[in-house]
């Protein structure tokens, strides 16, 4: 399918003459038909939520926009629990999914009310240890090791991953947590990242259904709620076909009546932390040709680099450009799609093949809306971009403002001998 910008060309300049490139830009309209569509695919689950995964676009914002359609957060850090806070989003509306888990994080998540999503079975006794007590509603992320197959093959080699606890770990631990008085169980597993294909959450769901039912049998522990994370990809390239909602949310249900209804199990809620899905496809960066190079390849230098956008230089990932104005032009121009580091690894685009580019041109990277600007760096005393809301009504507004010279040294300012110089 071809892909198309959610903005024109001519609305493009009137934000850049007013908001120097590059920035982040979100389109206000399709997050909200998105969420509104996440809700109505599950909606056939009284208690489903969804906790968008905040590290994939951690701006306040957004995060207001998504929780007006009952989306809490999944938050993994002590600083991601701090934004939830701030934008009113508490108690059992965040998910506090994280690993490798200081205790100070334990301890501002109990703070907050968040369920708490336990990596190992050994945080058992440090969660115990860090807040002084087992929370009445508590969680266990699984990990079934091995490869993960579905029904177009190996997905992915959990067996490999850092991530959860063995199915014997697992079923100890719920008896544990049950000895030490907790009352309401959850099930947590994530096993692919970016799938592009509707089957992963019907798959991962029949698992842990499964799993639930068996759990039942020999200890008699009912799981309040299944939490099927993230993981939902999105189309990246133009050759690939989206995920559909509504498909995903109607396989996940038949798993439900086939599995959970009959064993009596069903009030459970299904709960998902999406990041890539609720966001990815709401946001581009937007950037402007500088300088063209002819050696032994053609390059297009562009005034953003990997510091904005990390993906390509870190996964090799690719990212759709357009060319703005010139979409209906024939792509006979092979080029590298270059940034500004000292890194040859800060390339957007290795032999894409693109429209004549000309300095000064406009030039959209599809798909930043998630894991983009988060995952922003500051090498090479690069400073990150700003990020702006197209909103409904088709004006801009400022959500981030750029970093500064002065922001980035920030640190220095304790020390009196270069108080007021780095800026
Ligand atoms: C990253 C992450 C997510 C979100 O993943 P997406 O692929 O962006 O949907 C959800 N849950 C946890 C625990 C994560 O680490």
């Amino acid at each position: 399918m071809k892909k198309k910008t959610f903005v024109t060309k001519e609305q493009l300049e009137a934000i850049a003459e007013q908001f120097p490139t590059p920035f982040h830009l979100y389109d206000e309209k399709g997050i909200r038909a998105n969420a509104q569509a996440v809700k109505d695919a599950f909606s056939w689950n009284k208690g489903f939520k969804e906790y968008f995964a905040v590290k994939a676009t951690p701006n306040p914002f957004l995060i207001q926009i998504l929780h007006e359609y009952g989306c809490g957060c999944d938050c993994s850090s002590l600083a991601e629990l701090v934004l939830s806070d701030a934008c009113n989003v508490r108690g059992e509306d965040i998910m506090f999914s994280s690993n490798d888990t200081p205790a100070e994080e334990f301890v501002k998540a109990k703070e907050l009310g968040a369920i708490i999503n336990l990596d190992d079975f050994t945080h058992i006794a440090f969660l115990e240890e860090s807040i002084g007590e087992i929370p009445k509603t508590i969680s266990l992320r699984y990990n079934p090791g091995g490869v993960y197959e579905i029904s177009n093959g190996i997905m992915d080699n959990p067996g490999d991953s850092k991530y959860g606890m063995t199915k014997a770990q697992l079923f100890k631990g719920y008896q544990i947590l049950r000895e030490k008085g907790a009352k309401r169980f959850g099930l947590h597993s994530f096993l692919v990242s970016n799938t592009v294909t509707n089957d992963y959450y019907p798959t991962l769901a029949r698992t842990l259904f499964q799993l639930v039912v068996e759990l039942k049998e020999q200890t008699g522990i009912e799981i309040g709620f299944i939490n099927l994370s993230g993981g939902v990809g999105i189309a990246y390239k133009p050759e690939e076909q989206a995920n559909d909602i509504a498909v995903i949310g109607e396989g996940v249900h038949q798993a439900f009546n086939e599995i959970l209804v009959p064993a009596g199990l069903s009030d459970v809620a299904i709960y998902t932390e999406m990041g890539r899905f609720m966001m990815g496809p709401y946001g581009c960066l937007v950037t402007r040709a500088l300088h063209e190079k002819h050696i032994y390849k053609e390059y297009i230098g562009v005034d953003a680099c990997a510091a904005n956008l990390m993906r390509p230089a870190m996964y090799g990932a690719y990212h759709h450009i357009t060319v703005m104005g010139k979409e209906n032009k024939p792509c006979d121009h092979m080029y590298d799609i270059v940034g500004a580091l000292c890194e040859n690894n800060d390339k957007f685009a290795i032999d894409r093949m693109l429209p004549k580019i000309d300095k000064g041109d406009l030039l959209v990277i599809h798909d930043t809306g998630a894991h983009g600007f988060a995952m922003g760096y500051n090498y090479n005393g690069r400073l990150w971009s700003s990020e702006i809301l197209l909103q409904e009504d088709g004006t801009p507004k400022l959500i981030r403002r750029a970093q500064t010279v002065a922001d980035y040294y920030s640190t220095f300012d304790c020390f009196d001998e270069f108080k007021g110089k780095l800026q």
